[in-house]
């Protein structure tokens, strides 16, 4: 049986390691388009005041730090809605500047 060197080993563990945040990118974008919508009318997004479109162009779904959606993409995933999807462009009353 053929050993693997220390050299492959740590290759063979780069490759991989590359590979995950990609898997979970795109992973990532294909929950984002199968989450069902926020209903603005439910009673958490009510209380919350959510609207898919902020009337306010400086705070925005897409620019918030609960927001996890990607780059680009018209709806993604919110903390405060676990399992639905806000759009980019939406806001609530739970608005916070993205720091990072
Ligand atoms: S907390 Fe509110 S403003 Fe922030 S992403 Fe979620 S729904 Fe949008």
């Amino acid at each position: 049986m053929k050993t693997m060197t220390r050299r492959q080993a740590l290759k063979l563990a780069g490759g991989v390691t590359a590979a995950i945040p990609l898997a979970m990118l795109v992973r990532r974008g294909a929950l984002a388009d199968e989450l069902a919508q926020v209903d603005p009318e439910e009673t958490t997004a009510k209380a919350l005041g959510y609207v898919h479109a902020s009337p306010n162009p400086e705070q925005q779904c897409k620019n918030c730090q609960l927001y996890t959606g990607e780059d680009g993409a018209e709806w993604g995933p919110c903390a405060i809605f676990p399992g639905k999807a806000v759009n980019a462009e939406g806001w609530c009353k739970s608005w916070i500047t993205r720091t990072g």
